[in-house]
């Protein structure tokens, strides 16, 4: 897309108002809108704002910086009747630089990685889940799910399923294409899935899905929530990421010779997030919640394995071969900041592949069942515990801090150092009803 069919588009929908868009470090959407009469210094990326109101960008001393729109992300939102579109941007300090603290300038290092190693992109397929709560009188959520119904279920009470379709017409109006659509195992759970794409159309995507799916959801009266485990006991919601490195003749990731179709390349890889795990949950499992969800039993996984096949390890590998040989890794959650969790993720599975790491056998049993001795006899490594014990490995890990580069990582580090500190100063009702 170039200037002039942005400006044909702007014309021809009867855009009113711009949305220039991007994330903090935690991943929170930003925006800053403009009536169209700006137009013109959008597209010379000279709109700036004040970086020092932004978790974890700029100090008020050096806080001027501007936003440079891609434009291949422009959309007009459908919500809207054509009359507001949006462009997510790139941010850029004042002296007109890519800006080190931008999770998305992050994202783009790593790609340039993989490409100096010669794979010419990732593809990524994410399959976001989420709650619907119904909301109260006053409009604001209730945290009981909306229905009783489970996994594929039919029924006529499902008032999810008109969310999920409105939900998938709207995305698909701004250019996606939605692969599936179903009720999750959880009451009142949700999951829409759309198709795989290039690392960073897919993070962009991730983004606006969050933000499409509130936006519709809301239409239809409920609540939106992608937090990690919103009600206790039952499944919660993660965002596995199917992942596959291509080179210029194809996916780098299958080999027709090998016993499970697997390339070295596709071993390495593997291994390389198996070793990064524990450090890169601090990002892709970013909450004190999340933790809640990487427990035993509810599909979610807890411990450092692979496998073709089963469900409680960190890395299934789906069926299918060739070009859509993949890997699925299962710990992220959608709170994550998805670009930020496509860098760690990538820069592991590269570390993997550059010093040849070898790959530990497949785990086929069911781990939930394992005994810890058994784990410890087979070295299968269990996921950090806690929010505090993730942001200790990421701590130590040089690694993932490189691909964070210094000014990301102190920024999420300190920032997720004082939600855990909040957390810990406060008493939650199961302590004060446990022990009196
Ligand atoms: N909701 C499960 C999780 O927490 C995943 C269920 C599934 O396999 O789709 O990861
Ligand atoms: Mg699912
Ligand atoms: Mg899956």
């Amino acid at each position: 897309m170039d200037q002039s069919t942005i400006k044909k588009l702007v014309a021809e929908n009867g855009v009113e108002f711009i949305i220039l868009q991007f994330v903090d470090v935690i991943g929170n959407l930003k925006h800053l809108e403009l009536p169209i009469s700006q137009l013109e210094k959008v597209l010379e990326g000279e709109v700036m704002f004040d970086g020092s109101s932004i978790t974890g960008f700029t100090s008020i001393e050096n806080s001027d910086m501007y936003l440079k729109p891609d434009i291949s992300t422009f959309a007009v939102l459908p919500w809207s009747e054509g009359k507001e579109a949006r462009f997510i941007c790139d941010v850029y300090t004042g002296d007109h630089k890519p800006f080190e603290g931008d999770p998305r300038s992050c994202l783009k290092r790593a790609l340039e990685k993989a490409e100096a190693l010669g794979y010419s992109g990732l593809n990524v397929g994410p399959e976001p889940e989420f709650f619907l709560f119904p909301l109260d009188e006053n409009g604001n959520p209730v945290f009981t799910p909306h229905d009783e119904i489970g996994y594929f279920d039919v029924s006529a009470k499902d008032r999810g399923q008109k969310a999920r379709q409105d939900i998938t017409r709207t995305l698909n109006a701004m250019g996606y294409e939605v692969e599936a659509l179903h009720h999750e195992v959880a009451i009142g759970q949700h999951e829409v899935d759309f198709k795989y794409g290039d690392a960073l159309v897919t993070a962009d995507r991730i983004v606006t899905f969050k933000w499409v799916v509130k936006e519709v959801a809301a239409k239809h009266g409920f609540y939106a929530s992608f937090m990690a485990k919103p009600v206790a006991r039952i499944n919660g919601s993660g965002m596995h990421v199917n992942q596959s490195l291509f080179t210029a003749s194809g996916n780098a990731f299958y080999d027709a010779n090998d016993e499970l179709g697997l390339s070295s390349d596709a071993r390495h890889y593997i291994a390389g997030i198996l070793k990064h795990a524990r450090a890169f949950a601090a990002v892709t499992n970013p909450t004190v919640n999340s933790y809640k969800r990487l427990v035993p039993g509810y599909e979610a996984p807890c411990y450092i394995a692979w496998s073709c096949s089963n469900r409680s390890a960190l890395i299934r590998i789906p069926a299918a071969r060739k070009a859509a040989t993949r890997i699925e890794v299962r710990c992220p959650d959608p709170t994550t900041n998805p670009y930020l969790a496509l860098a760690l993720m990538l820069v592991s599975g590269l570390d993997g592949i550059e010093n040849k790491l070898p790959l530990v056998a497949e785990t086929k049993e069911n781990i939930y069942h394992m005994s810890d001795s058994i784990r410890a006899e087979k070295g299968i490594d269990a996921l950090p515990a806690d929010l505090n014990e993730a942001l200790n490995c990421l701590e130590q890990d040089e690694v993932l801090k490189s691909a964070l580069g210094r000014h990301l990582y102190d920024a999420y580090v300190s920032t997720k150092r004082e939600e855990w500190d909040e957390y810990r100063l406060e008493v939650h009702p199961w302590e004060v009803k446990r022990y009196n």
